[in-house]
């Protein structure tokens, strides 16, 4: 619901969370710089565009999950996305490969099913990216969630009772102010929660080390069933250990030592592969320079391997890089307080709790955290039984009305190695977008809410 006529003032009012350099207002004017480097923001009031009671805020597995069953549940719902297409790291990422689904019912099983309609794909698992941005795109209009894309989530405030009340957004319509009765942070790295106040990890604990990003590509003028027959792929077009490790032979054969051991490629459509081989070590998930310098050195990696592939004649005479991911593919980010955090030990009991929202059997696939441990990923040791993951892990401890899925929820850093995969993020967004549909619609927190009903 759009209502222009009223405002929300920046600086002032509700408390504050999620800004940093507030308390440098005061003494100092608007418009200067105290000490170096804190630049003090003028007030300003901002349009609050839409009071709902459902928003959702990052357009990933996670996020379209939770805004269609939010939508579905009778809640109205927004969906708030940075990128120019939903999807997050299947399609802005180019990720293109779906892990730990099988067991997944509801809106992944719908998405499964849905993609496995099309022609020429070889599996519903291993899609193509164009096919999942329209796919995204029809289950969300179906469902009626209003979809802002081009929109960034920058700022949150609360109200009374801890509550998260409004967000903040810049995009082509510049900033904008939303209010919701509930809010649920699907954005891969925690950036809403962060700016709400609560409480994060950050990495491995020892170390505050975190897994490596990868640029994929997709790459045209191959012959799968060459790939297949030389042992570069599994029979089904997808990776075994042995072919990722005669890739990674070819493309040194080609000159280039991959900065990921384990290169992987799969099989989308006749012509149509997607490529994952480089790792960025040491790359902060909170910094944009950084990404940025990942993100052209990765691109540069992926090329440099792609030209010695091709210089080798033969099955590769003709490959090329179609195109890279427009977002270079973050492993890994903040993982947010909440009201149960998932650990190691409820993986190797393979735990079961009474307010289960799904069933992850992925492995811990830690990849490589730095540079000259091997360039591959393991389990550290940890042996994963199938575990549960529970609805309190999608509820913030530190802030009232709002919830978390997909990588940013509560879990520990081995945890979070093997419930990071699609599969779950999907199922997780699903129960939070139900839990918090109930809850604005009954005027309750999500922890107010039975589950299951
Ligand atoms: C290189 C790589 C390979 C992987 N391999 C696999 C695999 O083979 N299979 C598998 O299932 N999983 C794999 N994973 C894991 C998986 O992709 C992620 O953990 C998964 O994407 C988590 O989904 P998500 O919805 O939580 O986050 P994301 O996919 O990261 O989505 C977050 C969304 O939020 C948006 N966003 C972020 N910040 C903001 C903001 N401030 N405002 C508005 N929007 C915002 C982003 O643009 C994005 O669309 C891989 C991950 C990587 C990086």
């Amino acid at each position: 619901m759009i209502n222009r006529r009223n405002f929300i003032k920046i600086g002032t009012g509700v408390s504050f969370a999620g800004m940093v350099g507030i308390s440098a207002f005061g003494s100092f004017p608007e418009g200067t710089v105290r000490g170096k480097d804190v630049f003090i923001e003028r007030r300003r009031e901002v349009p609050v565009i839409s009071e709902t009671d459902v928003i959702v805020c990052g357009g990933g597995p996670a996020g379209i999950a939770a805004a269609i069953s939010a939508a579905r549940t009778g809640a109205q719902t927004t969906l708030i996305e940075y990128h120019g297409c939903l999807g997050g790291v299947w399609t802005a990422g180019l990720l293109s490969n779906i892990i730990d689904y099988k067991n997944k019912l509801g809106i992944m099983k719908e998405l499964v099913d849905r993609l496995g309609k099309s022609d020429a794909q070889y599996s519903a698992k291993v899609y193509d990216a164009e096919l999942m941005k329209l796919t995204l795109d029809h289950m969300c209009v179906e469902a009626g969630v209003e979809v802002r894309l081009y929109t960034r989530v920058v700022a949150a405030y609360k109200g009374s009772r801890n509550k998260l009340e409004y967000l903040l957004t810049e995009s082509f319509s510049g900033r904008e102010a939303w209010k919701a009765k509930v809010f649920i942070d699907t954005t891969g790295n925690g950036d809403l929660a962060a700016y709400a106040g609560c409480g994060f990890d950050y990495g491995q604990p020892e170390t505050g080390k975190t897994q490596p990003m990868s640029l994929m590509a997709i790459l045209v003028g191959l012959d799968e069933k060459a790939l297949v027959e030389e042992g570069l792929m599994g029979a089904k077009g997808g990776t075994t250990e042995p072919s990722k490790r005669k890739f990674h032979d070819e493309i040194l054969r080609g000159g280039i030592n991959a900065s990921y051991t384990m290169p992987t490629m799969f099989a989308i459509r006749p012509g149509m592969v997607a490529v994952m081989a480089n790792h960025q070590y040491g790359v902060s998930a909170l910094d944009a320079g950084q990404i940025s310098k990942a993100t052209i050195e990765g691109r540069k990696e992926v090329n440099r391997i792609v030209d010695g592939l091709r210089s080798l004649g033969g099955i590769w005479k003709d490959v090329r890089i179609a195109t890279t991911g427009a977002q270079i593919g973050i492993r890994e980010g903040r993982r947010i307080h909440g009201l149960y955090t998932l650990t190691g030990d409820d993986l190797v009991k393979g735990a079961r709790f009474d307010d289960a929202v799904c069933r992850a059997t992925f492995s811990v696939d830690v990849h490589s955290l730095e540079k000259n441990s091997g360039g591959g990923y393991g389990t550290h040791g940890i042996k994963a039984q199938p575990y549960d993951i529970p609805l309190r892990s999608l509820i913030a401890k530190d802030v009232n009305g709002l919830m978390m899925a997909g990588r940013c929820l509560s879990g520990d850093f081995f945890a979070h190695a093997s419930y990071r995969v699609t599969g779950n993020a999907v199922a997780t967004g699903e129960a939070a977008g139900m839990v918090a549909a109930q809850a604005a619609l009954e005027n309750k927190l999500p922890q107010q809410i039975t589950y299951p009903r």
